[in-house]
């Protein structure tokens, strides 16, 4: 999957913030632990730097299965171009005719790496892979027998993009 996002501009084209102030990209230094690293920043006239309004995406090359990250969905419906709801995450892209409908299969949470069976926390899946299962974890990425999803796993309905 990839999205391009589509910024906010105004008459002239120019990217502006929310209060419309217009931004230009500079390359700033900013510290990065104890490192120094060059960053490129949208600053406004005065060299404050500022958000760009994103106003929509475009989307590319769908796949699925789908993760798709708490803080993603969170920005993506805040900035209007998804929706959540009804056990789907749906996306309006500025460059397909049709939204793209995903099911969430899995919300993040505590899953078994055995028997993929929904956990409450940490503590009872624990419990429950000692209790339930004798074999080694069959993840790999999960040695513990339990795996904490930190993701949406979704599926695309119908086959509106390709790839
Ligand atoms: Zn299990």
């Amino acid at each position: 999957m990839k999205l391009k996002r589509l910024y906010k501009k105004n008459k002239d084209g120019r990217l502006i913030d929310a209060e419309g102030r217009v931004l230009t990209k500079t390359t700033v230094e900013e510290k990065k632990g104890s490192f120094l690293q060059q960053v490129n920043r949208m600053v406004d006239d005065d060299g404050v730097v500022r958000t760009p309004v994103v106003v929509g995406v475009n989307f590319y090359y769908a796949s699925s299965p789908q993760k798709f990250t708490p803080s993603l969905i969170a920005k993506a419906t805040q900035q209007g171009w998804a929706t959540l709801g009804d056990g789907t995450f749906t996306i309006h892209a500025a460059n397909l005719d049709s939204p793209l409908v995903y099911q969430i299969i899995r919300t993040p949470g505590y899953y078994c790496a055995h028997c993929s069976v929904e956990l409450d926390d940490q503590e009872t899946a624990r419990d429950h892979v000692v209790d339930q299962h004798v074999d080694d974890s069959p993840d790999a990425n999960n040695p513990s027998g339990y795996e904490h999803a930190q993701y949406y796993l979704c599926e695309l309905k119908g086959a509106n993009v390709d790839g």
